[in-house]
């Protein structure tokens, strides 16, 4: 099946004439306002894309594709930005050239010409970042003091080749996708148990590179939790961590290069903590009459100790446009798993906990178990999970019908929480009625901590045709300050790119980001490394900070 150049996924996802007709609809019911127009999207074979300013290496031709198609595809992430320009064929930031390496050693050898000529160098993990991380526009080559730009694509570096079931490590290559990895230690009976909403077709290396979150609500969700040791190559050289289960010596190779977004090498292979598969599984959905309600539930369950492997709490809007509630209520979706050991005194104490709350269990608890069968069923929690996994189709859908769509996300202790969300729902609610006429806000909590949720937003409005992005960074911008003024954090899971780095950079000590530049001066001497994402472009080599 074809990938489509522009929006999530396979491109037959992309739904006909008719059927968006019919969704136009469904938005209307679920957003409360109505499409305003239905587009069509520029085709490949139509994009225009600016002239090829570098040329590949002769020494190294084998590696680099420089024709349009590869160009195209290896130009941008997928946040609704990224689906806009690509669905209007936009493509303005096209890298010159993609490089495809094999080895370590082949990204070495890039990395050596590239710093040579002058090249930026963009790592390329699945293309799904949300926060601009694979963007390079032209601007901030020209600030890098660049002659071009290159996606290092790591698709070719996927290899799953060591597995020691005995201290439950597995090495894998930083291009291998979610289901490929997980297809490979499934034959050993063993899981990576790392599932973000793109695990389609993301990469071990851009969960690595980004600090991504999986959709397990407590304890190992970060990749930072299950990562043992990571291999990579900078411009000055490579790095490979030993392989420990934990280490008190000095500070951590491994978080040195966990969230570094391409910036300060191309991470090639990590060793991580892998498990058996699950074989009993519970899970129970329950309903509260407020989001506060539902919010206490979860904060309870959290600061329990019983370590749910889910947590999710959906405010009604969010329930309502997943199916999971019609009737405005809050829900509270709460699982277990275990390879080792039935789980009903968990969910029992759990769901006496949800009730002190006041949630309301509708349906009984479903208890899976080895040798019972797996099925899905119509409770909440399997609603909810098709809904997680089709939401991205249905972004790119409703791109082509004039509606603005996307999502932010945060993280804040619970003495915050109330305060941050009631700002935020009145200032994105206003600044989208200004930008907009309309708006649909609501809110989940994807992730929770004994010290505090991780809020995840929707949002959505109406698209005045051209002004599409400006209305968007207007969103985005008043969404981000409400976070500053709570120093909530500006990405919980997202990461910085060049997004966010502004806020970043308002977030982050600047003792500390000044010895970050300092650091990337010392890894990537030319400054090829991703210039602009989590870092600005313009990093004088030797000399002061930008930031
Ligand atoms: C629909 C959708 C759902 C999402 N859901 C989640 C979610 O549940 N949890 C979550 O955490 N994120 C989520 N994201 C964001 C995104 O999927 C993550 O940031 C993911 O980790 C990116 O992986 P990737 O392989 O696609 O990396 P890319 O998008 O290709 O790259 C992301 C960044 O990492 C760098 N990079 C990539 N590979 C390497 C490498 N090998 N070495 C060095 N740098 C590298 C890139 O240069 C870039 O800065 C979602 C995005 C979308 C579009």
């Amino acid at each position: 099946m074809d990938l489509s150049h522009w929006g999530w996924g396979y491109a037959d996802k992309f739904l006909s004439r008719e059927a968006r007709m019919q969704l136009g609809d469904l938005a209307a019911a679920g957003l409360g306002f109505s499409p305003l127009g239905l587009d069509e999207p520029v085709s490949l074979d139509d994009v225009v894309l600016p002239d090829t300013v570098v040329n590949a290496p002769k020494t190294l031709l084998h590696l680099f594709d420089g024709t349009s198609e590869g160009r195209i595809r290896n130009t941008y992430g997928r946040a609704y930005r990224d689906i806009l320009r690509g669905f209007r064929g936009d493509f303005a930031s096209a890298p010159d050239l993609v490089a495809y390496p094999t080895s370590a050693d082949e990204v070495r050898r890039v990395l050596d010409w590239a710093s040579d000529a002058k090249v930026a160098v963009v790592p390329y993990g699945g293309g799904t970042s949300v926060v601009g991380g694979v963007e390079c526009p032209r601007r901030d080559r020209e600030e890098a003091g660049l002659n071009g730009v290159v996606a290092m694509n790591m698709a070719r570096l996927d290899a799953v080749d060591e597995i020691d079931p005995r201290s439950r490590l597995a090495r894998i290559g930083a291009g291998a996708r979610g289901p490929a990895l997980e297809r490979k230690l499934g034959e050993h009976g063993l899981t990576l148990r790392h599932f973000p909403q793109s695990f389609e077709f993301s990469t071990l290396g851009g969960w690595i590179a980004t600090r991504a979150g999986g959709h397990f609500a407590t304890l190992y969700t970060h990749i930072d939790d299950l990562v043992a040791s990571i291999e990579a190559v900078s411009p000055v050289g490579a790095l490979k961590s030993w392989t420990l289960p934990g280490s008190g010596a000095g500070p951590s190779p491994d978080r040195f290069l966990l969230g570094s977004e391409g910036t300060l090498g191309a991470i090639t292979a990590a060793t991580v903590r892998v498990r058996p598969r699950p074989r009993y599984k519970a899970s129970a959905t329950a309903v509260f009459a407020t989001f506060e309600a539902a919010a206490v539930a979860a904060r309870m369950l959290v600061q329990s100790d019983l370590h749910p492997t889910n947590c999710r709490v959906l405010d009604p809007r969010e329930a309502g446009l997943n199916g999971v509630d019609g009737a405005g209520r809050a829900v509270l979706i709460v699982g277990f798993e275990s390879d080792d050991h039935p789980l009903e005194p968990w969910m029992s104490r759990a769901l006496e906990l949800v009730n002190d709350a006041g949630g309301a269990c509708e349906a009984p608890v479903r208890y899976v178990a080895p040798g019972a069968d797996g099925q899905r069923s119509s409770q909440g929690a399997d609603t909810w999970r098709s809904a997680f996994i089709d939401a991205p189709y249905m972004q790119t859908n409703f791109v082509s019908m004039g509606i603005i769509i996307d999502t932010f996300e945060t993280a804040c202790t619970w003495s915050g929480f109330d305060a941050l969300h009631a700002d935020m729902i009145r200032e994105v609610r206003d600044v989208m009625k200004r930008v907009a006429g309309r708006a649909f806000l609501s809110c989940r909590f994807t992730h929770v901590y004994p010290d505090g949720p991780a809020p995840y937003y929707t949002f959505a409005c109406p698209a005045r045709r051209g002004a599409e992005l400006q209305q968007w960074a207007e969103i985005k911008a008043a969404a981000s300050e409400v976070l500053m003024r709570h120093e909530a954090t500006i990405t919980h899971h997202h990461a910085v790119g060049r997004t966010h780095r502004p806020w970043y950079e308002r977030q982050a000590p600047s003792v500390f980001l000044t010895a970050l530049s300092a650091a990337k001066r010392a890894l990537d001497p030319s400054g090829v490394m991703n210039p602009g994402a989590l870092i600005p472009a313009a990093t004088p080599p030797g000399g002061e900070s930008a930031m």
